[in-house]
Protein backbone atom coordinates (compact mmCIF):
# COMPACT_ATOMS: atom_id res chain seq x y z
CA UNK A 1 0.00 0.00 0.00
CA UNK A 2 1.13 3.71 -0.64
CA UNK A 3 2.62 5.42 1.84
CA UNK A 4 -0.10 8.22 1.65
CA UNK A 5 -2.63 5.58 1.69
CA UNK A 6 -1.53 4.16 4.99
CA UNK A 7 -1.60 8.18 6.28
CA UNK A 8 -4.94 9.10 5.10
CA UNK A 9 -7.27 6.40 6.50
CA UNK A 10 -8.51 4.73 3.73
CA UNK A 11 -10.45 8.42 2.91
CA UNK A 12 -11.25 6.94 -0.50
CA UNK A 13 -13.76 4.59 0.78
CA UNK A 14 -15.87 6.68 2.97
CA UNK A 15 -18.27 9.28 1.73
CA UNK A 16 -18.25 8.10 -1.77
CA UNK A 17 -20.95 5.67 -4.02
CA UNK A 18 -18.92 2.92 -4.90
CA UNK A 19 -20.84 1.53 -8.52
CA UNK A 20 -20.02 -2.19 -8.99
CA UNK A 21 -19.98 -3.54 -12.80
CA UNK A 22 -21.43 -6.24 -14.13
CA UNK A 23 -17.47 -8.14 -14.53
CA UNK A 24 -16.59 -7.78 -10.79
CA UNK A 25 -17.03 -10.00 -8.17
CA UNK A 26 -17.71 -8.73 -5.57
CA UNK A 27 -19.61 -10.88 -2.65
CA UNK A 28 -23.33 -10.09 -3.17
CA UNK A 29 -23.53 -9.61 0.57
CA UNK A 30 -21.99 -6.68 0.63
CA UNK A 31 -23.92 -4.90 -2.59
CA UNK A 32 -26.96 -3.00 -2.60
CA UNK A 33 -29.37 -2.07 -4.70
CA UNK A 34 -30.51 1.10 -6.23
CA UNK A 35 -31.95 2.72 -9.21
CA UNK A 36 -31.50 -0.81 -11.14
CA UNK A 37 -27.45 -0.44 -10.48
CA UNK A 38 -25.30 -2.41 -7.76
CA UNK A 39 -23.39 -0.13 -5.22
CA UNK A 40 -20.95 -1.26 -2.11
CA UNK A 41 -23.42 -1.49 1.01
CA UNK A 42 -22.37 1.47 3.56
CA UNK A 43 -22.06 0.79 7.70
CA UNK A 44 -24.67 2.03 10.36
CA UNK A 45 -23.01 5.62 9.12
CA UNK A 46 -23.84 5.82 5.87
CA UNK A 47 -20.78 7.37 5.23
CA UNK A 48 -18.03 3.92 5.23
CA UNK A 49 -18.06 0.72 3.25
CA UNK A 50 -19.15 -1.97 4.46
CA UNK A 51 -15.80 -3.73 3.36
CA UNK A 52 -13.67 -1.32 4.92
CA UNK A 53 -12.22 -3.01 8.27
CA UNK A 54 -9.59 -1.15 10.61
CA UNK A 55 -8.84 1.09 7.76
CA UNK A 56 -8.15 -1.79 5.26
CA UNK A 57 -9.80 -3.21 2.00
CA UNK A 58 -11.32 -6.95 3.87
CA UNK A 59 -12.52 -8.03 0.20
CA UNK A 60 -9.14 -6.26 -1.63
CA UNK A 61 -8.51 -9.71 -4.54
CA UNK A 62 -12.01 -8.81 -4.96
CA UNK A 63 -12.58 -5.50 -4.81
CA UNK A 64 -14.88 -3.89 -7.84
CA UNK A 65 -12.15 -1.99 -10.97
CA UNK A 66 -13.64 1.16 -9.69
CA UNK A 67 -11.72 1.04 -6.50
CA UNK A 68 -8.49 -0.70 -8.66
CA UNK A 69 -9.03 2.45 -10.76
CA UNK A 70 -8.77 4.99 -8.29
CA UNK A 71 -5.30 6.37 -8.15
CA UNK A 72 -3.73 8.98 -6.19
CA UNK A 73 -3.77 11.56 -8.86
CA UNK A 74 -7.69 11.21 -8.86
CA UNK A 75 -9.37 14.55 -7.77
CA UNK A 76 -11.04 13.48 -4.27
CA UNK A 77 -7.42 11.83 -3.72
CA UNK A 78 -5.95 14.68 -4.19
CA UNK A 79 -8.86 17.06 -2.39
CA UNK A 80 -8.08 14.67 0.83
CA UNK A 81 -4.56 14.43 0.81
CA UNK A 82 -4.57 18.47 0.71
CA UNK A 83 -6.97 18.69 3.79
CA UNK A 84 -4.58 16.14 5.76
CA UNK A 85 -1.33 18.66 4.27
CA UNK A 86 1.08 16.07 2.89
CA UNK A 87 1.04 16.46 -1.25
S1 LIG B 1 -7.97 8.83 -0.70
FE1 LIG B 1 -6.06 8.65 -1.83
S2 LIG B 1 -4.44 8.67 -0.27
FE2 LIG B 1 -6.39 8.16 0.74
S3 LIG B 1 -6.46 5.92 0.77
FE3 LIG B 1 -7.56 6.62 -1.06
S4 LIG B 1 -6.03 6.60 -2.72
FE4 LIG B 1 -4.93 6.53 -0.76
S1 LIG C 1 -14.50 -2.16 -1.76
FE1 LIG C 1 -12.63 -1.98 -0.57
S2 LIG C 1 -11.37 -0.47 -1.72
FE2 LIG C 1 -13.51 -0.30 -2.43
S3 LIG C 1 -14.43 1.35 -1.19
FE3 LIG C 1 -14.87 -0.62 -0.19
S4 LIG C 1 -13.23 -0.91 1.30
FE4 LIG C 1 -12.57 0.66 -0.16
Amino acid sequence: MEEKCLRCGAGCCRGLSIEVCGNDDVPLDFLVVRNRAFYMRKRGDHVTCIALVDDKCSIYDRRPQVCRDFSLDNPRCLSLQKRKRYV
